[in-house]
């Protein structure tokens, strides 16, 4: 066996399964690790995709669009993942986010999400509608929650960094639906890590419960009577599992567990491995050596009550200038919808020369340490506005009249993402100059400035990864 697995770990392990079943979840350290992508059906079908992608895919059958594929396709490096078509993430990992309902205009919740594997498939489901905060309390993975939020085009996005126990001060009873995938000891992702079973320790996993009691009680009361919380951690330990919602089961008795919608290889939870209440058969595990995916828990409950719907965003002004320059802009590239929302009246403000569209709900977020508060569109500079790259991942296909649209096998695509200049020929341009978007197949990468018959790379430094 390849793995180094702490002996504790492994006694424990012998201890919950029996001597039997043991052997086979040791032996599924043999076999290698997941490989999965989510499709991002906010900016294109899964079918559309599996015909796009050069590799194949094929289904994961307990998530709707879920696809496992393998490592020598290396889908980081197609031209789609840089248009924000898909993300990146083991199949597990894809299951919290699935068992959770969210409706469209629902105010939902993630309380810890960086990197942003949960939070781009819930803000993919509010399609613009609603609202999402994401939250991380570490500053340095904020930024790539942030840039996952952005090339997956959300538009209805706060991104916050804050304590758990701020935002809770700031967000009384005010989610319809929180997503808490909290910080654990990692046990599921020992196969897929094999650093994280090197820093086990029985402790850690201890502390963890810890303060994962802590949080879960917080999001019980950041949640709106009728609201759903979703609790789910990557670790096999039943004290961070059953242990955790068992504590909110007894500090919240009013909270209702609920069933998960089910798959063959769902193993439910143990009452034992808790304090004993039954209601715990309904959490879900997924064991490596029962399914195709790395150890991962969820639980799923509900508060009480109705959910009432929230308000929206009063349309806020930009200054005259900015306002004309924006609209000059929008005329220019034809554009008239962001991700489905329409500009006639979303709400668009201007901070200094930054100019953002908000997210379609009335939010006071003073005091709130934030990275993004709906989408930065760009910038007004002397006489003109230039736009930004979120607000080129923000459009979906067919969003901007002023395209240059590429094949995925065209050479230019990779120059463009390298930062370089391309020549283009009069018919591949609806416009003859200024303003373009560079899209791959459709499906925006970013801008360029069309002079004559050069296109100026406007591809920033900080997104090209070729
Ligand atoms: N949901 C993310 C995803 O799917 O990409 C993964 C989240 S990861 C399992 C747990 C996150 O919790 C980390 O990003 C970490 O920064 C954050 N975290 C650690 N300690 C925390 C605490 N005390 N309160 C809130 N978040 C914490």
């Amino acid at each position: 066996m390849n793995h180094h697995l702490p002996e504790a770990f492994c006694s424990r392990m012998k201890q919950m399964l029996g001597e039997k079943e043991y052997e086979q979840f040791l032996q599924s350290y043999d076999s290698p690790r997941e490989f999965g992508l989510r499709v991002n059906t906010e900016k294109i079908s899964c079918e559309e995709l599996t015909h796009l992608l050069p590799f194949s895919l094929t289904k994961i059958p307990w998530v709707d669009n879920g696809y496992s594929y393998k490592e020598e396709a290396r889908p980081g490096r197609n031209p789609c993942y840089q248009a924000g078509l898909y993300y990146l993430q083991e199949p597990s990992a894809m299951t919290p986010a699935s068992r959770i309902p969210i409706t469209p205009g629902d105010y939902v919740l993630d309380m810890c999400a960086a990197p942003g594997g949960k939070a781009t498939a819930l803000g993919a489901r509010l399609k613009g509608q609603g609202l999402l905060v994401a939250n991380d309390i570490s500053a340095s993975r904020c930024r790539a929650l942030l840039r996952n939020i952005e090339l997956f085009g959300i538009t209805n996005a706060l991104v916050t960094n804050e304590p758990p126990l701020r935002l809770a001060e700031y967000f009384p009873e005010f989610f319809h639906k929180i997503v808490l995938d909290a910080p654990c000891s990692g046990e599921g992702m020992f196969r897929k890590e094999e650093s994280m079973a090197a820093d086990w320790t029985p402790e850690k996993s201890r502390e963890l419960a810890q303060v994962q009691r802590s949080l879960i009680l917080l999001a019980a009361d950041m949640l709106r009577p009728g609201g759903m919380l979703l609790y789910s951690t990557c670790t096999f330990a039943p004290e961070e599992d059953e242990g955790t919602i068992a504590y909110l089961l007894e500090n919240r008795p009013e909270m209702e567990i609920m069933d998960i919608t089910p798959y063959e290889g769902f193993s439910p939870g143990v009452p034992a491995w808790g304090n004993g209440d039954t209601r715990l058969e309904k959490c879900v595990r997924i064991f490596p050596h029962r399914m195709n995916g790395e150890g991962h828990f969820l639980s799923l409950l509900r508060k009480p009550g109705t959910a009432a719907s929230g308000s929206c965003a009063p349309r806020v002004r930009l200054p005259k200038e900015g306002e004309k320059l924006v609209k000059e802009f929008l005329k220019e590239t034809g554009i008239s919808c962001i991700g489905g929302r329409s500009l006639n009246t979303a709400p668009i403000e201007a901070r200094g020369e930054k100019v953002y569209l908000l997210p379609p709900v009335s939010l006071n977020v003073r005091g709130i340490t934030f990275l993004r508060n709906g989408v930065y569109l760009g910038d007004l500079k002397k006489g003109r506005f230039e736009p930004s790259q979120p607000f080129a991942l923000a459009l979906r296909r067919d969003e901007c009249r002023a395209v240059l649209c590429l094949k995925q096998t065209d050479e230019r695509i990779l120059r463009y993402l390298k930062g370089e200049t391309l020549t283009v020929e009069p018919e591949e341009t609806s416009v003859r100059k200024g303003w373009v978007l560079v899209t791959v197949e459709g499906y925006p990468l970013g801008w360029g400035k069309l002079v004559k018959a050069a296109l100026k790379n406007k591809y920033p430094p900080g997104w090209r990864c070729v």
